[in-house]
């Protein structure tokens, strides 16, 4: 496939871009494609190196041909879960491994997504426990995501109004119902329509086939008045036709291989989904290798004047113009690019007059779930069931109609169940030989599974700030973080599981086992709120727009303007959000507003 890597162009250091985009994940690949659409000239900076992603996933390798099956060199380590319990960040220091990544590396960790991560060694932060996941290349974490693409609905943005907690976004579903069509329809996305108006549907190319097992729960929980659904996968599984970089979805399955992700593009990804067809424009200058660590100030205007960056290889510091900025470097990088952002103007960092700067987090909560053995199944001709990009998700149905009296909000259900190319229940199940091969064979397609993504409230004291002491590899201030789950989250996550088990046992599915341990901080790799949009420049950071309520040509366009979590993940809003802004800044540049 052609790869325009030799599109990109060496930034001119004398020009002033129309806009400058930091960050080439989710934003700010939307930002580059929605801007260069509108003829804009924009310059996207992205702290990470450009991967031939293809060679890095290798997706359709066997596991014997790989030297070590797919793990990663011995002088690497991946974090465990039980690490970040028992340790207090920075969680490389001192480790006499060379390298060492997050919990997301898996186990003994995936040699196919150890350099799309990042090195904790290179990347500190402090504080509280907190699993926090980055990858920093072009495309950011989209080259590895899970893929599940949810809308969220006025039961998420009037959220406050039903149950008095916290602040309504000052938008609502009408607003951004146009853009989730444009996202559907640019980037596609499989899934059933199930006419829920807690969960709006898409506009749906062919659903991800449920299996006999996932039939059977959906059908006890129609009883129960709850919804099981085909993974709502933004993946393209009928194809694109404006997009020559991406395929419809072969149902390899190989997305799900540990860490994964699809190197013929039908999953979404930002370059290929949105960064590659900005570069056929000819409006987008591209420079990966590019940390920010400024946002620049016209001391006349008060206006952000552009960027300074760091070269992430040389350590060269070099500033970039622009008639307007955005901030799409992820939700809690740019709270801290913010931060970074002290000036005589703006002493709090760019954008903090309200003092809400890394303030207000929120995500989700995970741990919860059940596992179970639907035994009519054992013993069934066998299926091929990892063949698809997803398995099911079961919707939110706590705190719609009713009112739970032990917490706020709601959770969902990821889960799945089927055969797939590797038994796990080989581990687990005794004996050798051919009798062993053939019980491992005979129950291996009828386990089932399902774990909780739960709204985690968002909290002013829940936050992150620049530590005074702890720096990068690149001398910029790390993180400090200061988030604790609260009493509602432990509530919430008790109800998880309790309804989990509930659910199975109706289904008819034995029960196997029930997990009610909640995982750490940040594990759920949905981190948002940090610089919160809203009416009043007092509470939040930027407007409905994502405009900077103190900075009218600063915008925030990622996770971190998020109000609410919802329990839905966050990445078609975070895309359809900015995808709306961006329309409306392309607009106000032009008529010379901004
Ligand atoms: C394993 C996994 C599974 C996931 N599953 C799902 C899912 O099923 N559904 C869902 O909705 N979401 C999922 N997510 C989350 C999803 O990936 C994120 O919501 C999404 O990528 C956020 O987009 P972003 O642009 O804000 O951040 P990112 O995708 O992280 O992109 C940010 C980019 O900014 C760059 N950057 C950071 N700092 C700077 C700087 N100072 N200067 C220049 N560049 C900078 C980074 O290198 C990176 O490339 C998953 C994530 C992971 C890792
Ligand atoms: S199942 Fe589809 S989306 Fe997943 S790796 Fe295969 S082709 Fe890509």
């Amino acid at each position: 496939m052609f790869l325009p890597a030799d599109k990109s162009d060496e930034v001119d250091l004398r020009k002033t871009y129309d806009a400058i985009v930091v960050g080439s994940g989710a934003a700010g690949g939307m930002a580059a494609h929605v801007l260069t659409s509108h003829g804009m000239q924009v310059l996207l900076l992205e702290a990470g190196k450009k991967l031939n992603i293809n060679q890095e996933l290798k997706s359709m390798e066997w596991p014997y041909d790989h030297p070590r099956r797919g793990d990663m060199p011995p002088d690497s380590h991946a974090l465990s879960g039980r690490e970040y319990t028992i340790r207090q960040p920075p969680y490389a220091k001192g480790s006499s491994y060379k390298h060492v990544y997050s919990y997301v590396e898996d186990g003994t960790g995936s040699d196919y997504a150890k350099d799309i991560v990042v090195d904790e060694k290179d990347h500190p932060y402090t504080g509280t426990p907190y699993a926090w996941v980055r990858a920093r290349c072009l495309g950011g974490k989209t080259n590895i995501w899970g893929r599940l693409a949810l809308r969220l609905s006025d039961y998420d943005f009037k959220a406050a109004s039903r149950d008095g907690y916290g602040e309504d976004w000052p938008i609502s579903y009408a607003d951004i119902s146009p853009y989730y069509d444009k996202v559907d329809l640019y980037l596609g996305i499989s899934g059933h329509k199930e006419n829920l108006p807690y969960l709006p549907d898409s506009l749906f190319q062919r659903a991800v086939r449920l299996n006999p097992a996932e039939v059977k729960l959906r059908e006890s929980m129609i009883k129960m008045g709850r919804v099981v659904t085909p993974y709502r996968a933004g993946v393209t599984t009928d194809g694109l036709k404006h997009n020559k970089y991406r395929s419809r979805c072969y149902g390899r399955g190989a997305c799900d291989r540990r860490v994964g992700g699809c190197d013929i593009h039908a999953a979404f990804d930002s370059p290929t989904g949105l960064i590659y067809p900005a570069l056929e424009t000819g409006n987008l200058t591209l420079r990966t290798n590019a940390t920010v660590n400024e946002v620049t100030v016209d001391r006349n205007t008060g206006k952000a004047s552009g960027v300074s960056f760091i070269d992430t290889d040389t350590g060269k510091t070099y500033t970039a113009k622009g008639r307007a900025v955005l901030l799409g470097a992820s939700t809690l990088e740019s709270a801290r690019l913010m931060l970074l952002s002290k000036s005589s103007l703006y002493p709090n960092g760019i954008g903090n007059s309200s003092g809400h700067v890394g303030h207000n987090f929120c995500e989700h909560l995970m741990g919860p779930g059940v596992n179970g053995l639907m035994k009519e199944l054992v013993g069934k001709p066998r299926t091929l069931d990892d063949g698809r990009p997803g398995s099911f998700y079961l919707p939110r149905f706590r705190n719609l109609t009713d009112r739970n009296p032990k917490f706020l909000r709601g959770y969902g259900f990821e889960g799945g169940s089927g055969t797939g190319m590797f038994p796990d229940n080989a581990y687990s199940t005794p004996g050798f030989g051919s009798a062993f091969k053939k019980t491992v064979r005979d129950y291996a397609g009828a386990f089932i599974g399902m774990g909780g993504f739960g709204e985690v409230l968002p909290r002013y004291e829940n936050y992150v700030e620049l530590d005074p002491e702890v720096q990068d590899r690149w001398g910029v201030p790390a993180l400090r973080f200061h988030i604790k789950f609260g009493d509602n989250e432990k509530k919430m996550a008790a109800d998880m599981a309790d309804s989990a088990r509930e659910m199975f046992e109706a289904a008819g599915i034995e029960v196997l086992g029930v997990s009610r341990e909640i995982l750490t901080e940040g594990y759920s790799i949905h981190e948002l709120g940090t610089a919160r949009m809203g009416a009043d420049p007092k509470k939040s950071v930027v407007n409905q727009f994502q405009q900077s309520h103190d900075v009218k040509n600063l915008l925030v366009v990622d996770g971190s303007t998020h109000v609410s979590a919802s329990c839905q993940n966050p990445t078609w809003t975070i895309m359809a959000l900015c995808w709306r802004s961006c329309d409306r800044l392309a607009e106000e540049l032009k008529k010379g507003n901004v």
